[in-house]
């Protein structure tokens, strides 16, 4: 079969990669001068580093074996990792139930009730009952309101901005619910958390899929951008094309892929039916938008810190190098100030120096002896469909992956649904 596939992000070279090895003849289109989507990469101190922050948690294995069968499994490493909180003044470890019980900022009793909700919610199997809330009206019940207000609500801005409070507990529950299996081995969820990283970034996992592709007689190509979808009776037969800013051209296919965000999909076939586009357009993306500071020294200890103090502008400061040493990058220190915005924010519409300068005295607050002069160099990026708002009943919404025109297929962020991933990511980081 020959299949046509739109997008060179992590879903598109799969799919090319698994229909590759299953004899099929494929063709990758991205529009980026570069593979890898939201998991793509820029050039750090000689070494690729993702535009975003990315990590890998032990479940997921796809990737890991993805690698491994590329011949990369030594690629990646396994490393500790530390999670901090910013509360009043102070960065606060979060990794384990001893740094809860020492978590001043909350009386005895409310440290109690946070931990209780925490083991409750690893160890709840249950979630579909859960989708009918939302993590706020939830948790203020469970954990209390300080609870919530001070832990819950943090770890929700980081992720979902202004839609905090909209978000359903289902996938609150799910952060929690499978963190154990990020731990290594060891009294059961006590052990210290490890994330996975390629040594060479996830840029040498896309361009070894991609390599593979071409090798069995396939073709992947950047700055090719898909305009149409071709539909003759009902059925996707081929792509409408414009390779390197070139005329459209068509190519004839048996079936064809799509990976883009749900809001772009209905504009390259606009044949869909409405039932359809309807559940594709209620689809609610926030932009993920950074600021990544290459430093000459660290700015604090932590991989990854939740900011819980809202007079700072940003919603989590990522340190790259407290993962990934910093002589990985020619001695570099890097550090993600991350937001998750829509553009009804103003700090949406700030670039980058204007941002640089809006966040910069917010860093004294996280380390007193920050100043200007550690940074070396700055960069901006934004990833516009970063995070789907996952909201109350929100599986009923999910569009099929097999869609009502026959031989296409949609694949994108919105239908991997947390809930149904096999165990994943730690409670106290919402990141990824
Ligand atoms: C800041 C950030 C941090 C993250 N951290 C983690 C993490 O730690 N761990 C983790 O597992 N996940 C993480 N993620 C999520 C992860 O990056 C995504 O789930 C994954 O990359 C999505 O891949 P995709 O192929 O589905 O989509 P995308 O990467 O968005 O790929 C879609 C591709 O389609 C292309 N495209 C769009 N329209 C067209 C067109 N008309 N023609 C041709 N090409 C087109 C786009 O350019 C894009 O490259 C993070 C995401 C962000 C934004």
């Amino acid at each position: 079969m020959r299949v046509g596939i739109i997008g060179g992000g992590a879903a598109g070279l799969g799919a090319a990669y698994e229909l590759t090895l299953r004899g099929h003849t494929v063709e990758v289109f991205e529009q980026a001068p570069f593979l890898g989507g939201q998991a793509s990469t820029f050039e750090v101190g000689g070494q690729p580093l993702e535009r975003g922050y990315h990590h890998l948690f032990r479940s997921d294995t796809a990737m890991a074996d993805l690698m491994q069968e590329l011949g990369l499994g030594h690629r990646l490493t396994w490393i500790d990792s530390s999670v901090g909180f910013f509360y009043d003044g102070k960065v606060w470890p979060f990794m384990s139930p001893m740094d809860l019980l020492r978590f001043k900022p909350l009386s005895l009793i409310d440290r109690f009730r946070v931990g209780l909700v925490t083991l409750y919610l690893q160890r709840r199997k249950e979630w579909k009952s859960l989708e009918q809330s939302t993590a706020a009206e939830w948790m203020r019940r469970r954990a209390g309101e300080k609870g919530y207000r001070v832990v819950f609500e943090p770890m929700l801005r980081g992720k979902f901005g202004r839609f905090y409070d909209q978000v359903s507990m289902a996938w609150l529950w799910n952060k929690f619910a499978l963190r154990t299996t990020s731990r290594g081995k060891g009294l059961k969820g006590m052990a210290k958390e490890q994330l996975g990283y390629p040594v060479g970034s996830f840029d040498e996992v896309f361009q070894a899929a991609a390599a593979y592709v071409v090798e069995k007689g396939g073709q992947v190509h950047t700055s090719a951008a898909v305009e149409q979808v071709v539909v003759e009776d009902g059925r996707a037969t081929g792509l409408t094309v414009r390779v390197n800013g070139g005329e459209p051209e068509q190519r004839l296919y048996d079936a064809v892929i799509a990976t883009v965000p749900s809001y772009i999909f209905p504009k390259l076939v606009p044949s869909l039916p409405e039932e359809y586009t309807a559940k594709l357009s209620s689809a609610t993306y926030l932009a993920a938008v950074l600021v990544v500071l290459l430093m000459d020294r660290p700015l604090s200890s932590v991989y990854w810190m939740n900011i819980a103090d809202r007079s700072l502008p940003f919603l989590a400061i990522i340190e790259h190098t407290n993962f990934m040493p910093p002589e990985h990058y020619g001695g570099k220190h890097i550090v993600y100030l991350a937001n998750y915005l829509d553009d009804q924010d103003p700090l949406f519409h700030k670039g980058r120096e204007e941002l640089f300068e809006a966040y910069l005295p917010h860093l004294k607050k996280v380390n007193p002896e920050f100043d200007v002069s550690w940074v070396e160099e700055y960069h901006y990026h934004r990833e516009a469909a970063a995070q789907p708002v996952v909201t109350k009943g929100y599986s009923a919404q999910i569009p099929d992956v097999r869609t009502p025109i026959s031989g296409l297929y949609l694949a994108n962020t919105t239908q991997r649904y947390e809930l149904q991933r096999t165990p994943g990511p730690s409670g106290g980081r919402c990141g990824g």
